[in-house]
């Protein structure tokens, strides 16, 4: 508590991590999920010239980053070799917000269309591009409140349909996201003031609304299984790269966390996949932990960062979030091996030290993950977990995963200063430190 409440970065391990326990979440929802995705991938290309050519499911690229990893202090030979999982490349969103967001927006497509007689179960999804099936999303709007990322998910994918689609924003939210989307035909609405009851204000005109449809990032299993799918993706990427995973080859992944539905669906994934053998940890800004005192809490009441004295104010904007979500945080509290904290200034030295070394621009909540590994390694309680899980020998066979969520959308001029903050941070620390860097 103490370290929490004076921003200390700390690693948590969670004590209920592995006990047994009715979930709200389901395998099959996983299937579904990756099967729509990938059903709808002739449909994203006709719509998208950035996915021309699609034929399985929107996915980014599985990339071993070894350079990282040295100028990190890390020995492939020694500690197991680290790969990073790029999100930030996805195509049209630019973020981890991208399974979730579309595929929300796909199934409400398919599940009108299929009632309107407008499509056959078994028919191409291009048809969910014709002009019946446009005039009939015209009908319906489409509302979501985010400071950002999911936002250009959601926005983009409904009105790139032909629905109505208002992204309710915060006046401080970045400019070039708000101009990103009118440009594509998104209505922002952008709230002074106390965001989140402006959001609730949205939330209850869009269900008032006969014809309105609300995203609910903080409920909603469609974006829950959406980003699990990304789990079946990886798995693949890693044994077409050849990395085992089982007892002997232990499969580590660093998710930075916002609300927690995208980690936690991939989080819940992974473990359907590779069950005791996949070892999740969150990452979170900290001044943001929300997951972290949820979980740490108990679970029978909700708590906030606030509730715990923290301010909620990052330079990561995807991961500001005061409150974890309801119907994620009770699967982590089984699955999730623990959460590690993260100030501002360590984000953009590792955003820095990743451009600087595998030419890979990140946002700063996109490079959260990045500590994960040192973490694990050079920490007490990492030490503590890797000893209680009977790992400390099977090291050298381990495979860690960056997962980075976002930045290629992101306009330069916003690189170029978050790259000077880091450069600036990293020549402060290594002068301080003596060479040595956390
Ligand atoms: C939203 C977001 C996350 C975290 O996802 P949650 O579902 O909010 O936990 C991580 N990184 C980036 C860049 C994001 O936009």
């Amino acid at each position: 508590m103490k370290a929490l409440r004076s921003k200390t970065p700390q690693l948590w391990l969670n004590p209920a991590f592995g006990e047994a326990g009715d979930l709200s979440v389901s395998a099959d929802g996983i299937a579904d999920a990756y099967a729509r995705l990938t059903r709808c991938a002739g449909l994203l290309s006709d719509l998208f010239a950035e996915l021309a050519g699609l034929d399985g499911p929107v996915d980014s690229p599985l990339l071993e980053v070894t350079h990282l990893q040295r100028a990190q202090g890390s020995d492939p030979a020694r500690d197991g070799q680290w790969f990073v999982k790029g999100d930030h490349a996805l195509p049209v969103a630019g973020s981890i917000k991208a399974r979730g967001g579309f595929h929300e927006v796909l199934a409400l497509a398919e599940k009108l269309a299929l009632e309107q007689g407008i499509l056959q179960p078994d028919e191409d999804r291009r048809a969910l591009a014709r002009p019946a099936a446009r005039a009939l999303f015209s009908r319906y709007t489409v509302t979501v409140g985010s400071t950002g990322n999911l936002g250009l998910s959601i926005g983009v994918m409904a009105a790139a349909l032909g629905f109505r689609a208002v992204v309710h924003m915060s006046t401080d939210a970045k400019a070039w996201k708000k101009t990103r989307l009118r440009d594509r035909g998104v209505e922002v609405v952008e709230h002074a003031g106390d965001y989140a009851a402006a959001v609730e204000g949205g939330r209850a005109q869009a269900l008032a609304d006969p014809y309105g449809y609300f995203v609910d990032d903080e409920h909603s299993e469609r974006l829950f299984y959406g980003y699990a799918a990304a789990a079946q993706m990886l798995a693949r990427q890693l044994s077409a790269a050849g990395r085992q995973v089982d007892a002997r080859h232990p499969l580590f992944v660093y998710l930075p966390c916002g609300v927690g539905g995208a980690p936690g669906g991939i989080t819940f994934g992974l473990k359907v996949l590779y069950g005791p053998h996949v070892h999740c940890f969150f990452a979170e800004p900290a001044a943001s932990p929300c997951m972290l005192v949820q979980l740490a809490s108990g679970m029978e009441k909700a708590v906030s960062v606030y509730d715990v004295g923290l301010d909620n104010q990052t330079q990561a904007d995807g991961l500001a979030v005061g409150l974890a979500s309801p119907l994620v945080s009770p699967v982590m509290l089984q699955q999730l091996s623990g959460i590690y904290t993260a100030t501002d200034e360590d984000l953009h030295c590792w955003l820095h030290r990743m451009a600087r070394t595998e030419s890979i621009a990140l946002e700063p909540s996109a490079a959260a993950g990045i500590g994960g590994p040192r973490w694990l390694a050079h920490s007490e309680a990492g030490r503590a977990y890797l000893e209680a899980q009977g790992l400390v020998s099977d090291m050298p066979n381990a495979s860690h995963i960056i997962w980075t969520t976002g930045g290629s959308l992101v306009p330069e001029r916003e690189h170029a200063k978050f790259q000077a903050l880091g450069a600036e941070l990293e020549r402060c620390r290594l002068r301080e430190a003596g060479g040595m860097v956390r």
